[in-house]
């Protein structure tokens, strides 16, 4: 009975004179319901341009929160607008796919689930990229800044983006109209999760932190014969060698050394016999830059080199080899600004203490937020990461992240809910700051 009363007075002050709970507590009370939310999405994930269900599941939470939502913006996208006084437009961006790969993390809650892929082939999809940890925190964050809406002023756009894996995405919702049928940022802000950081560590970059993603196709052909009769014959194989081994100078010869860059022929294929001189080799490349000037480099090095190895080889001008640089495929390199990213790391230092917040290299990966800024190079935008390996896996491998499953790797298991409770605290303190009364 004295419990009853101690227990119903509580409850009254809290929800007339007691202080508003601090983001952090507000963001644990919410972390079981997040979890649950989390695990759903893990075991239903989707692929690329094919996300129906996830965007359906933020867009209702979302309506319920009290923003003005738009569906199917860039095909599967959701636009979700809260206006809250004057002040800056703040974007939040969370990514939605997953990827063609069979999960075999031995997770409880482990994906089972089947795919197709544009080409029509059946393949196991799994979270592998951990983009079920970015909607949850937008969840998340949207639960928080709704609640919180007597302490910030501003616009809040809140964006969920398909297709990030394969580059499509954030173009898609920008062709869409995002920056002209909705509020335009000022500031834009995202998280990945990172399994180079152990679990709730967030990292900032400042200026480049991702690469430009150029995929390259090469077709080498040949004049294919009998394998014992090679004068009858020119052999693709010998000239596409010849190729991968003359692409390595280009980094390691023409690129100044200063600036990051890589060549990475990742297909090789060519031949049905071992006695057959084939027709052609086929080689596809992944090429990895910062800046416009290396990029141009690389591509304009790769013609360049394909077509001196096939004339070297004696191959006459209607069977130079053919080098597809392809646009749709393109991904640019990703930059953060130096007064918001700078900025954050110290709000995020003070929030979450030094061990927490920390500063992070830039690395050769890719991701499609970067079109975002590069649709208004005057406005704010950084990209963070929050790492998501569990304690025991990083202290067992000594911080040696070679030791340890990468992201898109079918052994993927991040400590979710260190993730989401760090990205949903950092985000909503972050936003807070952004759209602060003045
Ligand atoms: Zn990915
Ligand atoms: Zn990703």
């Amino acid at each position: 009975m004295k419990f009853a009363i101690a227990f119903g007075l509580a409850t009254l002050l809290l929800s007339t004179t007691a202080p508003a709970a601090t983001v952090d507590e507000a963001v644990q009370a919410d972390m079981p319901q997040l979890m649950t939310i989390y695990r759903d999405l893990h075991s239903h994930p989707e692929l690329s341009m094919q996300e129906v269900r996830s965007p359906a599941i933020l867009a209702a939470e979302a309506r319920k929160l009290g923003f003005q939502v738009t569906e199917h913006v860039g095909k599967t996208g959701v636009v979700a607008v809260m206006k809250n006084g004057p002040g800056p437009v703040l974007l939040i961006r969370a990514d939605m796919d997953a990827l063609p790969v069979k999960e075999q993390t031995g997770l409880p809650f482990a994906s089972t689930v089947t795919g197709k892929l544009p080409d029509g082939t059946v393949t196991p999809v799994m979270h592998a990229c951990g983009h079920d940890t970015h909607m949850t925190t937008w969840i998340g964050t949207a639960r928080r800044l709704a609640a919180m809406k007597d302490q910030w002023s501003g616009t809040l756009v809140m964006i969920a983006q398909p297709g990030e894996e394969v580059g499509m995405g954030a173009k898609a919702m920008l062709d869409d109209g995002l920056f002209t049928r909705f509020p335009k940022p000022d500031y834009m802000i995202a998280f990945h999760d990172s399994a180079s950081l152990p679990a709730g560590v967030i990292g900032v970059t400042d200026g480049y932190a991702l690469a430009n993603v150029d995929s390259v196709k090469i077709d080498v052909k040949g004049v294919g014969g009998h394998g014992a009769y090679p004068q009858n014959t020119k052999d693709p194989i010998v000239l596409a060698s010849r190729i991968v081994t003359a692409l390595q100078t280009l980094v390691s010869r023409e690129n100044d050394p200063s600036q990051p860059a890589v060549v990475t022929v990742g297909m090789f294929h060519a031949g049905t016999k071992q006695n057959i001189i084939p027709d052609d080799a086929k080689l596809e490349l992944t090429v990895r830059s910062y800046t416009p000037e290396t990029r141009k480099l690389l591509l304009d090095g790769i013609k360049r080199i394909v077509r001196g190895e096939a004339i070297a080889a004696g191959m006459p001008e209607d069977k130079m080899p053919v080098v597809e640089v392809s646009e749709a495929m393109y991904t640019p390199s990703t930059f953060n600004t130096e007064t918001l990213s700078t900025h954050l790391l110290s709000l995020f230092q003070q929030h979450f203490g030094n061990d927490r917040a920390i500063a992070a290299k830039a690395v050769m990966g890719g991701e499609d937020f970067s079109r975002y800024w590069l649709a208004d190079k005057s406005k704010q935008s950084t990209i963070f990461w929050v790492g998501g390996v569990p304690k025991a896996k990083w202290d067992a491998a000594g911080g040696n992240v070679e030791k340890l499953p990468s992201l898109h790797s079918p052994f993927w298991a991040p400590d979710a809910e260190a993730v989401i409770s760090t990205a949903t605290e950092a985000m909503t303190v972050a936003a807070l700051d952004v759209l602060k009364k003045s």
